[in-house]
């Protein structure tokens, strides 16, 4: 006799509080058995196996199968392809319905529409709710019905349907009666999915108020913590954006933008997912990169010998974060002092960032090479000299990342601010005006 049971299966929304998807699966039934699929889809392709993210996803269900063990029920933690695991789970049991948040990315979306294929050839329903964002991508359009792709505008209508609709918390935590009852089931180590617990990375998310009221004071401050470090349990969903918006509102408009970039980016990758492959805006595919691979290599390294791009770089290796206005100074000199495709940076980026998330990093190169929905004019260009005096003036930071910055050691310039300028925008004048 198969055992009737309702599934939730987590996705990148690892939480048991305020989790819309978890929430309805637990209000329609007292069976419900959590899921969460290591997709071999995605691990295979992860070549480093150290890698952080999976470190940080691990000790995120490791704190999630005590809180739900705590209440007589399991995590069902699995390790294979996501459609042959559900075939397996729907021979194993008798599934009532699966339960599910929406993921927005490309491969995700993929891989649910296989899901969704194998559940409704079994006649197990499938329900699958909006939970990452607070508006996807048609709830906030253009009189004509077309997307936004300008931020300003966006974000206004964004506050204003906010204003009138009011955050939607699921009480999901209240629920937890609802678990199926079963003892604790196998959880597999790390090493056995093929990774090293080099890093076990997973801090609660706290949010700071002080820094939050402060926020636009120290936002650009790289050597000060002034910005929220939430970006991570963003990605994992280790804390609801429903959460973070209500603070926002209550504290900090200019933190409240941030997160509504955050969705601009989400909605702009979901309207017109070959920004995945182009330039937002075509004629800039027409830029002739340098593309020098050694050039690439020192900026990877953080050897260019700009100290505030070597120490972002450096940053980023170490730790696999780096502040915003650092992203922005080293994503502009990659671009445009060295010609580099922005293809390359993102790359790179999306190898090493714990916070990697497709739509902010490719919206964010994408802004920062000029070739973007609402980006910086390409003559804009930063000067990493300026930059650094700016929001590093006392070197606290460079000298945190560059231990040999300014003395004989360090390398000496890669190329020189002024003729790099000049020579980019040459090639971005060529690639807009031809002949
Ligand atoms: P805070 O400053 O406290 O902001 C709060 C939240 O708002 C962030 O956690 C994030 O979710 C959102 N946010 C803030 N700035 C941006 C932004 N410019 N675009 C979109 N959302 C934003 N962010 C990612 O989450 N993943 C990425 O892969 C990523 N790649 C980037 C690549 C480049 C070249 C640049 C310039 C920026 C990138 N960002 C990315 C945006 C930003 O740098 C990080 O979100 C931020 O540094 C995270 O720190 P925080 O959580 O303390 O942010």
């Amino acid at each position: 006799m198969k055992e009737n049971i309702t599934l939730f299966w987590f996705h990148r929304d690892l939480r048991l509080n305020d989790n819309t998807g978890l929430y309805h699966a637990l209000n329609s039934s007292d069976r419900v058995l959590p899921l969460f699929i290591f997709d071999t889809e995605i691990l295979d392709k992860l070549t480093d196996k150290t890698d952080r993210r999976v470190g940080f996803i691990y000790s995120a269900l490791s704190k999630l199968q005590q809180e739900i063990a705590a209440v007589g029920s399991s995590l069902l933690l699995t390790h294979g392809k996501p459609v042959d695991i559900f075939n397996q789970l729907t021979d194993r049991y008798s599934v009532e319905a699966v339960y599910t948040n929406h993921d927005y990315e490309p491969y995700a979306l993929v891989r649910d529409a296989a899901v969704a294929d194998l559940l409704k050839n079994r006649q197990i329903p499938f329900h699958s709710y909006k939970d990452q964002v607070i508006f996807e991508k048609q709830d906030i359009l253009k009189s004509d019905g077309t997307p936004y792709t300008v931020f300003t505008p966006y974000s206004k209508v964004w506050k204003q349907q906010l204003a009138i609709q009011g955050l939607r918390f699921r009480p999901s935590e209240k629920l937890m009666s609802n678990f199926y009852k079963t003892a604790t089931l196998p959880f597999p180590s790390l090493q056995s999915l093929g990774f090293e617990h080099s890093w076990t990375g997973f801090t609660e998310p706290v949010i700071d108020e002080d820094v939050i009221r402060r926020y636009h004071l120290t936002r650009n401050l790289p050597y000060l913590q002034g910005t929220s470090n939430m970006s991570v349990h963003l990605r994992f969903g280790t804390i609801s954006i429903r959460e973070l918006v209500s603070k926002a509102l209550a504290w900090n408009e200019q933190w409240l933008n941030e997160l509504i970039w955050r969705e601009f980016f989400m909605m702009i990758l979901a309207n017109y997912p070959e920004v995945v492959e182009k330039s937002f805006k075509p004629k800039y595919d027409f830029i002739v990169w340098r593309n020098d691979e050694s050039e690439f290599m020192k900026w990877c390294r953080g050897e260019t010998g700009y100290p505030f791009v070597d120490a972002g770089m450096r940053e980023l290796n170490e730790t696999g974060l780096m502040h915003n206005r650092v992203r922005m100074v080293v994503a502009s000199f990659l671009t445009k002092h060295l010609l580099i495709d922005w293809r390359w940076g993102e790359h790179y980026f999306a190898e090493k960032l714990l916070d990697f998330e497709l739509s902010s990093n490719n919206g964010n190169w994408q802004w920062a090479a000029g070739t973007g929905c609402d980006a910086a004019p390409y003559f804009r260009i930063f000067n990493p000299w300026e930059q650094a005096a700016r929001y590093d003036p006392d070197s606290v930071y460079i000298k945190k990342w560059v231990k040999e910055a300014g003395t004989p050691a360090y390398a000496t310039p890669i190329v020189e601010h002024t003729y790099a300028r000049q020579r980019a925008l040459e090639a971005y004048k060529k690639a807009l005006n031809p002949l």
